[in-house]
Formats: structure tokens, sequence, C-alpha cells
């Protein structure tokens, strides 16, 4: 299955010409722009000509435009620039403005760098969000009555969470209107090659561009500063770009940087803009196929045709990105900078869409050079997730549930903020209990019951919820039913031909699934000696907790015989062929959620079966596992992490040969080894 690429607002991939055209440059075209023999003056006149397209392309007119690292460069030297003749005319008694304005939805780069130019040089300005609407478009009336007041104004052409397009015809008319002195900086890194612009023709005095958003390569840039506009150097050395930006110039960078211009240039090479409304509309309606309920947060109208926000209810930005990274559909959540984070995104914070959508949402973009062929295979992906979700039956309830496998015997977990629920399920019977309930997983216990049609015969605590019965009641209310059924100390509940046995441990309920698995709540494994001496559990009985501290389950034996972990085993993705070969009877254990082993259509591997067991079912497994602790299991996941927690823990449980795959299916997938082969 390859790749498909769906994040490029972050970055793109490299223009096949605009490799060659670097690659030319630096095998051939290597001279130093600055030196004065004829490979120099080759370089330059290469130099000078992507220079003399870009200010076409770009309508620079008498401006100026320099080659740089990027757009943080770019925003670095406009800023300075502003803000030392700020400094300036303020020593030389003149009144400029207090405020330091910038849109709610910039990149971090603006607000960051205005704060820190700011300091450093002793302005003390006020640095200051003008707020944008619930379309992201800057609210106009705010800005007419800051401008008078405003330094410097920082606004960007579009969004590159939303693909938002801003009104800068507005913004110009209005600080024509008020004859507003302030600088003006337009970030115009999502906007190249998407919009036209034609900047000498504005009242724009500054605006950074970046190479890698448009199929040139990272680490080059441009900034177009209006005839007129103060300047003022970020880097100071050998007089290069005619002495506004020192330094050897990157000519690889500026070569493939040119390659693209002359693409844009061409117009044969980029799809045109109807083409690009039209991909957009596949994408929408596969979407919407694949997960009914989705919410996109962005005016199509309004927003470039390349970028879709969205956000699907019951469903993290987490889950959703694991979900099509695992049908090698990459895309992201919010901005790739606090992607890492999990943060709510603060661009549709700053749109006042609501919470749960701010934190749930996902990016999908793509660039001019898309096709068809690629617009169709994303599509049929998208609704092969979307199927993958409802298999696993962990929808939210908006869904239509659709079991593919049926209902499963199954001890499952469920985590939110370091908190575990336990969900036992008996496929005979259809019926399921609900062990210790945190309101946050209420809607997904729900999805899943209802989904798997199970009959939920009990809701039960290992101590007084801190909730005070919130949890409860909301699942009871979700699942419309009025009342369950409960276990009374030192009773018993029938769980198909299971039994479910309610008993006292101090001041805490301990609830035992035969000698097999005990839910213990908060209480230490040390403190169930007493259950163990009147043989209610065994050394071996899985231990099943109400916190998450990442290590799933353990047992009274690893507490009380103080197992020692077996070391790290971990394998690279490049060994893992030659391990398979020569252990025929590894287990290869896929430990992703199910609705990802779904989506990546995968089941052997170098003729080995791949066994799904997500993380959330490991708990009901590993006494199975345990019992052959010498036949070695492989774990792995998306990135490592699920993997490595699912070895450790069958480590602790005294499994001598718990295998992990180093770095997960990404490393797989890099080493070319895919653990999955397209079904
Ligand atoms: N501005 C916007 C709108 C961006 O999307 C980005 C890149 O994420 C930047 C600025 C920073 O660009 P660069 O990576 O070239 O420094």
């Amino acid at each position: 299955m390859k790749e498909i690429y769906l994040d490029s607002n972050a970055t793109t991939c490299v223009l096949p010409a605009a490799v060659a055209a670097a690659r030319q440059a630096m095998e051939q075209g290597y001279g130093n722009p600055s030196s004065t023999h004829a490979t120099g003056l080759q370089a330059k006149a290469m130099m000078d000509g992507v220079r003399q397209r870009a200010s076409g392309l770009l309508g620079v007119g008498d401006g100026r435009l320099m080659f740089n690292s990027g757009a943080t460069e770019g925003i670095q030297t406009a800023v300075l620039s502003a803000l030392c003749a700020l400094r300036e005319r303020r020593d030389a008694g003149k009144r400029i403005g207090s405020l330091l304005l910038y849109g709610a939805t910039e990149h971090k780069a603006v607000p960051e760098s205005l704060a820190h130019w700011n300091r450093l040089l002793g302005l003390n300005l006020e640095v200051r969000k003008l707020p944008v609407d619930a379309h992201g478009r800057h609210d106009l009336q705010a800005l007419d009555a800051l401008i008078g007041d405003t330094a410097m104004l920082c606004t960007m052409a579009a969004n590159n969470e939303t693909g938002v397009i801003s009104d800068l015809s507005a913004i110009a008319q209005l600080l024509q209107e008020r004859g507003a002195d302030a600088y003006w900086m337009v970030d115009c890194v999502q906007a190249l090659g998407k919009l036209k612009l034609n900047l000498a023709a504005t009242r724009i005095d500054y605006a950074p561009f970046s190479g890698h958003k448009l199929y040139a390569p990272k680490g080059i840039g441009m900034l177009y500063v209006r005839a007129g506009a103060p300047f003022t150097p970020l880097m100071m050395g050998g007089g290069q770009e005619a002495g506004l930006r020192s330094g050897t110039e990157n000519m690889a960078g500026i070569a493939a940087l040119g390659a693209v211009l002359v693409a844009l240039d061409d117009g044969k090479t980029f799809r045109s803009h109807a083409e690009l409304v039209a991909f957009r509309a596949q994408l929408v309606s596969s979407l919407e196929r694949a997960f009914p309920g989705i919410v996109f947060n962005m005016p199509f109208d309004l927003s470039l045709p390349t970028t879709l926000n969205f956000s699907v209810p019951g469903l993290s930005s987490k889950e959703l990105l694991d979900l099509f990274d695992a049908a090698r559909v990459r895309v992201s959540s919010g901005s790739a900078c606090s992607a890492a984070k999990a943060l709510p995104s603060y661009v549709l914070e700053a749109m006042h869409v609501p919470q749960w959508r701010a934190s749930s949402a996902i990016r999908l973009s793509f660039g001019p050079l898309i096709d068809a062929a690629t617009i169709a295979a994303a599509c049929a992906r998208i609704e092969r997730c979307g199927e993958a979700l409802r298999s696993s039956c962990l929808l939210p309830s908006a869904l239509a549930p659709s079991p593919l496998d049926g209902a499963q015997d199954g001890v499952i977990q469920l985590s939110v903020d370091g908190q575990c629920t336990w969900l036992l399920s008996d496929a005979a019977s259809a019926s399921c209990v609900v062990i210790d309930p945190v309101a946050a997983l209420v809607p997904r216990l729900a999805a899943f019951i209802r989904c798997q049609h199970l009959a939920l015969r009990a809701i039960v605590h290992t101590t007084a919820p801190a909730d005070h019965g919130v949890a409860r009641l909301a699942l009871l209310q979700e699942l419309v039913i009025e009342q369950v059924g409960h276990v009374d100390i030192d009773g018993e509940l029938a769980l198909g031909q299971q039994r479910l046995r309610r008993v006292e441990c101090g001041e805490n309920h301990v609830y035992l699934l035969g000698q097999r698995f005990a839910f213990i709540g908060t209480l230490a494994p040390e403190a169930l000696t007493p259950l163990l001496d009147a043989a209610l559990l065994t050394p071996g009985t899985v231990l099943c907790g109400a916190r998450d501290d990442g290590s799933i389950c353990c047992t009274v034996r690893t507490a009380q015989e103080g197992i020692v972990p077996a070391a790290d085993l971990q394998l690279d993705a490049a060994s893992l062929p030659a391990f398979l070969r020569q252990h025929p009877d590894a287990i290869l254990v896929d430990v992703r959620e199910a609705y990802e082993h779904a989506a990546c259509a995968g089941t052997v591997f170098e003729g080995c079966a791949v066994h799904s067991v997500p993380l959330s079912r490991l708990a009901g497994q590993v006494a199975a596992w345990l019992q052959q602790p010498q036949c070695p299991l492989v774990f792995f996941c998306r990135s490592g992490n699920r993997s490595a927690r699912a070895s450790a823990c069958l480590r602790r449980l005294g499994h001598a040969a718990a295998w992990q795959l180093n770095g997960g299916m990404a490393m797989a997938e890099a080493t070319r080894h895919p653990l999955a082969i397209a079904a």
C-alpha cells in the first residue's frame, strides 16, 4: 500500500524538476555567486534569473525580494525592520502607536517574533491579538477600533490550519481610510502558488514566503520588502543579497525554487483552481460517507480548495490520526508544530468553534501537483477507514454500527486521563459488566455496548465513586436503561458461563472473574494477601487496576517474587524477516486498535500470521501467552510506543521472549519491509 501524503500545508515533497535543478546547481553550477570568475558569474546568473522570475510572479515592482532560509526568518526580518524603525521614530520624538497587532490565527512565528524583538529592542509596546470572526477572517470592526493606535500590523494571506483566505483588500481599504501609518506584514506562506499576488500594487510592507510549502526543499524562502519600507538586516557579514541578508546563498535551494516558479509560470504542471475545487468535493463526499456526523471547521467558499479541517464527534484527533496513518494516509492534527502536544487548536479556538471540535480537529491538505488518481485512491482509503471504525464498534453514537466480526468475549480496558474503566463482555450470553466507569468514557462505552448488541448486566465500583455516580447515571441514560443489576457483598453475578464475584479487601471491593482476573481498583497488589491466603486468588491471577500507570496489568507473583523483567528485547524492521525465519513459532501481534489493524489491510507477514490484540484487550490475552513463556512474541504498533508497553508488560509478568518492533510501522515502512501486505 503506497503512502498517500495529504499534509501539504506542513510541507510538500520536492518537484522532480526542482530536484533536478538542485542537483545541477550542486554538481555543475556550484559556484559562489559572489565570486567574480566565470563559475561564480554563472551561479549568479542562475540566481538573478530565479529572482527575476519570482519578482514577476509576485508583482514585486520596485520593491526588493531577497532569498533567505524560509518564512520564520522572513518574519524575523520584517518584525526587526519595522520595530527598529519604530524605535528610531520614537527616539526622534515622533508619535508611534502603542500596539503590535497580529491576527489571532497567525502562525506562532508571528507573535513569538513580535514579543521577542519588542523585548530585545526595549520597545515595550503591547503585543495584542486581533480577533477573527466565526469564519476565521479578521474582525474588521475590532481592527477599525485599534488601527489608530497600531504601530505594526501582522496578518496572513491564508491560514495554514483551515485554509481560510483573509480579506486583504478590506484590510488595505481600512488602513487607507483611517490614514494608518502602521507597518503591515502579510505572511504569504500558504498563498504561494494558490492565490494571485501583485505585491507592489498593495499597501503591504513585508511579505515572507517559504519554498517547502510548494514543492521546493526546506531551507529556502523569500522576503518581499516594499520600496521605501524600512529595513534592518537580520544577518550581517559579507554583504550578500545586496547587503540585505549576509551569508552565502543556498544555491541548490534557489535553483530548486526556480524550477517550481517555472512550473507555476508554465501553467501546465499544477492543477487549476477549478480542478482543485472538484478534488476537494470528492474528498468531502468520501469523508462524509466514512464519518457520518463529520463537521467541517472552515467555510468552503472562503478557503483555499487545498485545505480541509474537520472534526468527528466521539473521535479524538489522535484516534483519527492513528486510523489514517494505519491506512497510510498522512494527515495532521491542527498545525504540525502543536501536533506532538495534543493541545486544542488555537486557530479554531479563536474562531470560537465548540471546544470538542477545537481539540479533535484533523487537517487534510494537498498541493496543486496532486492528480485525479491520488484523489481517487485517497477517497477509497478514507472510506475503508470508516468501514474499519464501524467494524471495531468504537464509534460515536451518531454512526450506524455494522459489526463485521460479531460480539467477542473480552476483558477490555478503556483509559482516559490516567483512569481505567474495564468492560467484561460475554459473547455467548451477549451481556456485559462495566467496572469503575469514568464519565469521559461513557459515550464510547455506550457506543460499544450498543454496537455489539450487548445487554448491560451491571455497573460496579471497587470504591465509592469519586463522581458520586455521575458516570453510572450517564451510561444508563445513554443506553436508555432505567436500572441494572448489582453484585451484593460476597454475591455473584452470572455473565454467561462465567461468574463475577465480589469480595471485600479492607475498604475496597475486589471483583473476581474465576481465578483468572481480579479487578482491584486502586489497591496495591501487596494488599491482596488475604485474598491469596483464602485461595480466592492465585499468584498468577491477572490484576486489573483502576489507575492507568501505563503497565496495563500485573499479577501477585510479579509483586511477590519480584520477577526481574527480561532484558528489553528490541527488533529492527530490517532484521524482522530473518528473525521470523529463525523463529517459525513466533507470534506477530499488532497492538494497535482494531480499526487501525483493519484499515491497513495486512494480515500476513513473511508467512507469519499477524494477530490483532489491541492494547485495550491485552490483559485478556496475557494468561494464554504466559503458558508458553519461551514462545517469541513480537509486538508492533504505529510508532513503537504501544508495543513497548505491551512487551514491557509481558516481560514484567515473566515472559522471556516478548519482543517489540523498534519504531513500529513507521520504521518498517521506511526500511521497505512493510508488515502489511495488501490482502
Ligand atoms: N507561516 C505559515 C502560515 C506557515 O504555515 C509556516 C510553516 O509552517 C510558517 C510561517 C513558517 O515557515 P518556515 O517553515 O519556512 O519557517
